[in-house]
């Protein structure tokens, strides 16, 4: 009798020291650099052809993130009935004879179509808001040029794309979070921000129940005027959100490029018109690779990219599990259009 209560005793408390490390397990999670490397093969390969703006390649890499999405456990988001959102764009030649796409309502002879790929993780309390995580997928395509006519964009912004997809991998994998987090990777940055104009007029959850958007462009090499392994943040003094991530462990600091407009030079741009909080991370602002056709795998630091998704992880769940909602300060707010 003595013998058998020691020997259950001594399970329970097994049982016990198993829950606890799993749930330990539940609260660590790990990116692993094949994961990011996997992605990057695929997206930034020369058989992805660059993902010019709105082109058949450019389908196919969002095809490719919504499926990602699916294998993760990601939801379609509120309203929609899959994973892709398309937007028609009008490509039009200017006088000068340079393309000029515009969103238009419904198909023409000269439009094509944009995607953006949505995935969608629920919160418990989908009320307390979400948080909008973003990238680009699309990139310049290919160009006539001596050498090597592929733009892969591997960096740009097939190393945001990246982001945005071990993000969701580690949230959905995690606790269960109290607020929802929108994943979105859309088309069409490359030629003035279409996609996210088109997500910003068209959003799944309305704009005023998003919190915070986080961009993420061109995490692949470490700018040599940040420390090491922070991530620059477009904007930082217009909101409080990046010094507050930052205290909850983001390796984030102030863009130190305010001569090149870099807040105004991505999708986070769009929403925060609209007056969503909406900032980029990035790494290098523009590495010697930047719009060039050598912007392919061998140029990326594949472990600082690792390193930069991993210190996101726990502040994305911080922000997902708070009531910390971030304002503009005063002046801080781009005025919409
Ligand atoms: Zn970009």
């Amino acid at each position: 009798m003595t013998m058998r209560m020691k020997w259950y005793g001594f399970v329970a408390l097994a049982l016990l020291a198993v829950g606890v490390a799993s749930a330990q397990d539940d609260a660590t999670w790990t990116v692993k650099p094949e994961w990011v490397r996997a992605h990057e093969e695929f997206l930034a390969s020369d058989a992805m052809g660059g993902r010019g703006s709105a082109t058949r390649l450019e389908e196919i890499a969002a095809n490719y993130v919504a499926s990602e999405f699916m294998g993760y456990g990601l939801k379609m988001a509120p309203g929609m009935t899959g994973y892709l959102q398309s937007a028609e764009i009008d490509v039009a030649m200017n006088t000068n004879g340079r393309q000029r796409l515009t969103i238009v309502d419904a198909p023409t002879k000269t439009s094509r179509k944009t995607f953006n790929a949505v995935g969608y993780l629920e919160g418990s309390d989908p009320a307390s808001g979400t948080i909008l995580l973003t990238a680009h997928l699309d990139h310049l395509g290919t160009k006539e040029q001596a050498g090597d006519q592929i733009f892969n964009g591997a960096n740009d912004d097939a190393a945001g794309t990246t982001a945005v997809l071990e993000l969701a991998h580690a949230l959905a994998s995690g606790p269960k979070l109290k607020r929802s987090v929108l994943f979105v990777c859309y088309g069409s940055e490359e030629v003035g921000g279409l996609g996210s104009t088109y997500f910003g007029a068209h959003p799944p959850v309305p704009l005023a129940s998003i919190v915070a958007n986080l961009e993420f462009e061109m995490i692949g090499n470490q700018d040599p005027k940040m420390p090491k392994g922070v991530l620059l943040f477009t904007g930082w003094e217009r909101s409080n959100l990046g010094p507050t991530l930052k205290e909850h462990g983001a390796q984030l600091g102030p863009d130190p490029y305010p001569e090149q407009h870099f807040f105004q030079r991505s999708d986070n741009y769009m929403l925060a018109l609209k007056g969503v909080v909406a900032h980029t991370a990035a790494g290098w602002g523009t590495p010697p690779t930047y719009h060039q056709a050598n912007d392919d795998l061998e140029h990326l630091d594949l472990a600082f990219m690792t390193a930069a998704i991993q210190s996101m992880v726990e502040p994305m769940r911080w922000l997902a599990s708070s009531d910390f909602k971030p304002e503009w300060n005063k002046g801080g707010q781009p005025k919409g259009r």
